[in-house]
């Protein structure tokens, strides 16, 4: 595997250096900061702005035990079952038991959630949940209403830079130890860094349905691979059982949050029967790997490409202010939930995979940290509990920084030298015809309902791709995504092909 996606001889116009960069401006990059010593300086690197983001989007809320009704160990009875048997358990542990904390530090930093008439948190409840446990804001604004909160408090700590629209390409080691990263912004950049905090999020586009947005390509997965960090649990890619239906696909699904089934929403085919009823204990609540394959199946069985998500027995009244987002979207699109049920269909949405880390959110390399859904701790096992993810940023950002800040600092920042890669050649490259490709084979063959001659015939095409793009001289940031995508893509079908039962989120058919 290449180490470096720049040719040689390619020069730095600039190097910066912090005590801490942290990559990625979602919940997971902006709670790490926010918890860092305010001793230390830091620098939030962000691929677009703060408002494109997989934290941005999430609607339902955030998973913790903070009703009276509620104890820590219920929600790890919930996130075990969910991650059917492959969850960390200590990872577990930690998450439900540290979570209430980190709900109350969101509460004190004025994220606006909703309140109840006596004034204490409002508490929903969504799949797999056996508790009313999911705090959210905004009714179903949550993420961004969070993003806001705590990039405002960020922007204004002195010890906090924020650097947008910059791409980051590579992690720079030395000896085992992380020593900066090497990003492009109007030219290549070198910033050294005595710790990194890699809070890169998602995979959604590599696939032709996913909720996530135009940043999740996989590209900290990629760069922490080349360093040398392994990735675990590929193969448990979570699909969403509700995205919003559309006949021609978008470049991101909007989602239909759990919480509308929460709220009593119930899964219709085309007669208006419940095809979910019998096949869980749960109906449609049950967990949404089952949900997503119940849907599947019954779209096979009816040859359409979608189902119905009906909420109508709610008011509009009602369904406005709990759903304002999803309300005023279905009704930009002609859709008046409150009337009509919602036309929907399984869509990508999370990885449960990803860099290796420990409890404290450190790789194998010094210095070098990862957390929220670029992570993998172990907390959703095969199957995430829906919105613990939010939680895993909090609980996991927050012990990420604390490990930091609780470390000697002595010395300057010693800056890396450029990267001396091995030599590329220039190539005639058509690039969304590549990334088109990628998104095609991994729908076709990395899905919901998996198979072993389509995984393999999957993982071919992607490696040839890969190992095509692994020469060539790469000279664009759109180029350099989708190297970083088929490189993800590959350990996503070899991961699948190895885990030969069926578990959680990875369904074989064979
Ligand atoms: C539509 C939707 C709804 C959801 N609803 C919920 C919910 O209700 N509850 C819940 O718990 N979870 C929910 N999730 C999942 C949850 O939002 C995410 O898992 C979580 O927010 C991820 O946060 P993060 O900080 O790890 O990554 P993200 O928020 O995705 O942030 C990733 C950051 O990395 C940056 N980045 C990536 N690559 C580069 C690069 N090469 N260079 C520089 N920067 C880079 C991006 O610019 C971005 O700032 C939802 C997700 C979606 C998509």
């Amino acid at each position: 595997m290449r180490r470096y996606l720049v040719e040689r001889g390619v020069k730095a116009e600039e190097t910066l250096s912090f005590d801490t960069v942290i990559i990625g401006s979602g919940i997971a990059g902006l709670y790490a900061a926010l918890n860092l010593d305010k001793r230390l300086s830091c620098a939030i690197l962000t691929k677009e702005g703060v408002d494109i983001s997989n934290s941005w989007l999430a609607q339902g809320g955030i998973a913790a035990a903070v009703s009276p009704g509620d104890k820590p160990q219920f929600h790890f009875e919930d996130t075990i079952t969910a991650g059917a048997g492959l969850c960390n358990e200590k990872a577990v542990r930690v998450l439900v038991d540290e979570g209430p904390q980190d709900i109350a530090s969101l509460v004190k930093l004025n994220v606006p959630f909703d309140l109840d008439e006596d004034g204490d948190l409002q508490t929903g409840r969504e799949g797999g949940h056996r508790r009313n446990r999911i705090v959210h804001a905004h009714g179903d604004a949550t993420g961004r209403e969070t993003v806001k909160t705590l990039a405002a408090i960020a922007s204004a700590r002195e010890n906090i830079t924020f650097i947008q629209n910059v791409f980051l390409i590579d992690i720079l080691t030395d000896d085992n130890r992380a020593s900066g990263v090497l990003v492009y912004q109007d030219g290549y950049r070198i910033i050294a860094a005595r710790n990194i905090i890699m809070c890169t999020g998602g995979i959604g586009q590599l696939y032709i349905h996913s909720t996530n947005p135009s940043i999740a390509t996989g590209d900290g997965l990629a760069a922490a691979m080349r360093a040398g960090v392994p990735l675990a649990n590929m193969e448990f890619i979570q699909f969403h059982p509700t995205g919003l239906y559309c006949k021609e696909p978008e470049s991101r699904s909007f989602l239909i949050s759990e919480a509308v089934r929460g709220e009593g929403g119930i899964l219709i085919n085309d007669n208006g029967e419940r095809f979910m009823l019998g096949q869980h204990p749960m109906n449609e609540l049950a967990p949404r790997d089952i949900v997503a394959r119940g849907i599947m199946r019954e779209m096979v069985r009816s040859g359409k490409d979608h189902v119905f998500l009906d909420i109508t027995k709610e008011s509009k009244e009602f369904l406005s202010l709990r759903f304002p987002t999803i309300y005023g979207e279905c009704l930009k699109r002609g859709i008046d939930i409150s009337e009509t049920p919602i036309p929907v269909c399984p869509v990508q949405h999370y990885l449960m995979g990803g860099i290796v880390t420990d409890l404290n959110g450190m790789t194998k390399i010094t210095g070098l940290y990862a957390c929220g859904e670029a992570a993998y701790t172990g907390v959703h096992g095969a199957n995430r509990l829906a919105s613990n993810s939010m939680l895993e940023c909090l609980v996991f950002g927050r012990r990420a920084a604390q490990h930091i800040s609780g470390q000697a600092v002595s010395g300057s920042i010693s800056l890396p030298a450029f990267p001396e890669p091995e030599k590329t050649e220039e190539c005639e490259i058509d690039v969304l015809r590549l990334k088109k490709l990628i998104r095609e084979t991994m729908s076709r063959d990395g899905w919901v309902i998996r198979r072993k001659a389509d995984m393999e015939a999957g993982l071919k095409e992607i490696n040839r791709l890969k190992e095509s793009l692994e020469t060539c001289t790469l000279k664009s940031k759109s180029l350099m995504e989708t190297l970083n995508m088929a490189t993800v893509g590959v350990q996503i079908l070899t991961a699948a092909l190895g885990r030969r039962e069926s578990v959680g989120a990875h369904y074989r058919e064979d």
